[in-house]
């Protein structure tokens, strides 16, 4: 095995380790502020949900309050007809009862409906109260688990970082510049082993040329899409 290639799959794996790191490193604060998103929507549903209740406790009050002033109206008619003076007045009298108590009729159905579903929201809104719970504990827990994550992966990070400005003497020097622009477009995929004839990142197959360069550890970029090619398994 020539330490060149030795040396680029080296370098490319170190390239690959560190990108998961700091993959592992942005992530951790992404879910966090994903689960904070979450909790912010959860307790506006919860805030809509009481809104909701105090309106349709309202609507039900207000139903409550014409049931009463007309079972009141009715009282005031019963004592009217007792003073009747005549048979009209008296039969006036009864059919605005009975039309009052008719219409009550149909109040107390829709007030008795409309409490019923001020309960059916308020169950709801124990529901949500749970989910906000929830909510907030799986926050905690991404925090927790990211804050004792984090150290490790830094420091493992750190020590990548030596390792690979090691490894990266391997890449010629009148070729750094290079190097270094292709790292910064394609991050850990800078370097492709050979995939058989082909380039393992884009697939287009090399010259017989080429492919005997990067055996013996030439240095050699892919012409279809710019990698620095290298071979998985030296001769
Ligand atoms: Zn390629």
């Amino acid at each position: 095995m020539s330490s060149a290639t030795g040396g680029l799959k080296e370098l490319h794996q170190l390239h690959l380790d560190l990108d998961a790191c700091h993959k592992q490193l942005d992530n951790g604060p992404r879910r966090i502020a994903a689960h904070e998103k979450r909790l912010t929507a959860r307790q506006a549903e919860i805030n809509d949900q009481k809104a909701h209740i105090t309106d349709l406790q309202k609507a039900a009050d207000q139903k409550n309050l014409q049931f009463r002033t007309n079972e009141q109206s009715v009282g005031d008619i019963k004592a009217k007809l007792n003073q009747a003076r005549t048979n009209v007045e008296f039969d006036i009298f009864k059919s605005q009862i009975a039309a009052k108590e008719k219409e009550n009729e149909g109040l107390e159905d829709e007030y008795l409906t409309m409490l019923e579903k001020v309960d059916a929201e308020k169950a709801r809104l124990e529901e949500m109260n749970g989910e906000l719970k929830e909510a907030e504990a799986a926050l905690q827990k991404t925090k927790a688990e990211f804050s004792a994550l984090e150290p490790q992966v830094k420091t493992q990070a750190a020590g990548l970082e030596v390792e690979l400005r090691e490894a990266e003497k391997c890449i010629p020097t009148k070729m750094m510049e290079m190097y270094r622009r292709l790292v910064e477009a394609h991050g850990p995929s800078t370097l492709a082993p050979l995939d058989a004839n082909a380039c393992s990142e884009c697939f287009v197959e090399l010259s017989p040329q080429n492919i005997v360069e990067v055996r013996t550890a030439k240095f050699v970029i892919c012409k279809s899409c710019g990698r620095i090619l290298y071979s998985a398994d030296p001769e």
